[in-house]
C-alpha cells in the first residue's frame, strides 16, 4: 500500500515558521510584509484564489491589499504596476491570471519589477530559473520540490521522471526543477504519441494535464512516486486530481492526494516567496 503525502502536514510547518518569523521581525522595529494582487475581471475561480491568499497572508501577519478592477486598460494596469514597482512598502506583486483579452500579460510582466515578482513569472526570474541563478521559483514547482525533499528525494541521481504538461506556471518549470536535481527529465504534452509508455518508465511522474483521474494503475511503474497537480470535477462534481488514486494506490510509493495535496504547497510558498521579496526589501532600505 503507497503513502498518501497531504500537503497540510508540510505547509502548516513552513506557515508557522513564516509566523514566527514576522513576529520577531515587527518586534525589532520592522515593518509587516505587504503583498498586493491584482485582479481584473469576474473570473469566479480566480475570485476563490484570491479570497485564499488574502487568508493565508491573514494568518502569517502579511498585509495584503487587493486591487479588484472590474474593467481597467492596458495602459491603466502598467500604470499601477509602475506605482507599485516604486512603492517601497510593497515587498510582493502579484497579477492574478488570466487577464481579460485586451490586455496583453506579457506586456504586463515585462514591466513588473523582479524583485517583487512573488510568482516567477517575469522573463528575468524565468530566465535566471533556466540558468539556474539564485529567483523566485513559480509556487507550484516550488511546492513540488518541497514535498519531495520532504519525503526524502533531495537528490534525483539516476531518476527518471516525468512530466505531463508543459505549461509556463508548472509543466515547464517543474521539469527544469528536476533537472537541476540531476533526475532525467521527459516533457509529455498533448501532442505526445504512446504517453503511457513514457510514464510507465517514471520513477518520478508529475501530472499538470487537467484530465480527471485519466491516470490509472497500468499507467505506473511500481513502486513510483506520484505527484498530482490537476484539478479537476468528477462525474459526481467532486474535486479530484488527474490520478485515480484509489486504483493507483497499491503500485506506488508515495502520492500526493486532490485536494490537500500540492493545491497547500502552492499557496505556502507564495508567503515564503514575499517573505524573501520582504527580507530582500527590508535589508536593502
Ligand atoms: P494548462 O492547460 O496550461 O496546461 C495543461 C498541459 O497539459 C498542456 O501542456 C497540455 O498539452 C497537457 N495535456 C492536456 N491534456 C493532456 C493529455 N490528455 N495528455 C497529455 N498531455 C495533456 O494547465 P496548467 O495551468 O499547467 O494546469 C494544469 C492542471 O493543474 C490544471 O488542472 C490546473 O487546475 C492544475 N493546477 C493546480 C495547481 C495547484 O496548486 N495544485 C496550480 C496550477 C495548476
Amino acid at each position: 500500500m503507497g503513502n498518501i503525502v497531504y500537503g497540510n502536514i508540510i505547509s502548516d510547518e513552513i506557515k508557522e515558521n513564516i509566523k514566527n518569523f514576522i513576529e520577531m521581525s515587527v518586534k525589532n522595529g520592522n515593518r509587516q510584509p505587504h503583498l498586493v494582487v491584482i485582479m481584473v475581471g469576474d473570473n469566479q475561480a480566480s475570485k476563490v484564489y484570491v479570497s485564499g491568499k488574502n487568508k493565508d497572508c491573514m494568518q502569517v501577519g502579511i498585509k495584503n491589499t487587493t486591487l479588484y478592477y472590474d474593467d481597467i486598460s492596458e495602459e491603466d494596469l502598467i500604470s499601477k504596476i509602475k506605482e507599485l514597482n516604486e512603492d517601497k512598502t510593497v515587498d510582493g506583486i502579484l497579477i492574478q491570471l488570466p487577464l481579460p483579452s485586451h490586455i496583453n500579460k506579457d506586456h504586463i510582466f515585462n514591466i513588473l519589477n523582479p524583485q517583487k515578482d512573488v510568482d516567477g513569472f517575469t522573463p528575468l526570474n524565468v530566465g535566471k530559473l533556466y540558468l539556474g541563478q539564485d529567483t523566485f521559483v513559480p509556487c507550484t514547482p516550488k511546492g513540488i520540490i518541497k514535498i519531495l525533499e520532504y519525503i526524502g528525494y533531495y537528490d534525483l541521481s539516476g531518476k527518471k521522471a516525468v512530466v505531463i504538461g508543459r505549461s509556463n506556471i508548472v509543466g515547464k518549470p517543474i521539469a527544469q526543477l528536476l533537472l537541476n536535481k540531476n533526475a532525467t527529465v521527459t516533457i509529455c504534452h498533448s501532442k505526445t504519441q504512446n504517453i503511457i509508455e513514457q510514464v510507465r518508465q517514471a520513477d518520478i511522474v508529475v501530472s499538470a494535464m487537467g484530465n480527471a483521474k485519466l491516470i490509472k494503475k497500468d499507467w505506473l511503474k511500481e513502486n513510483s512516486i506520484v505527484i498530482d497537480v490537476g484539478i479537476n470535477r468528477d462525474e459526481n462534481n467532486k474535486l479530484c486530481g488527474d490520478v485515480d488514486l484509489e486504483d493507483v494506490i497499491d503500485k506506488v510509493k508515495y502520492i500526493t492526494p486532490v485536494p490537500k495535496g500540492v493545491g497547500l504547497l502552492t499557496r505556502a510558498m507564495l508567503l515564503e516567496n514575499t517573505i524573501i521579496a520582504y527580507k530582500n526589501s527590508i535589508n536593502n532600505n
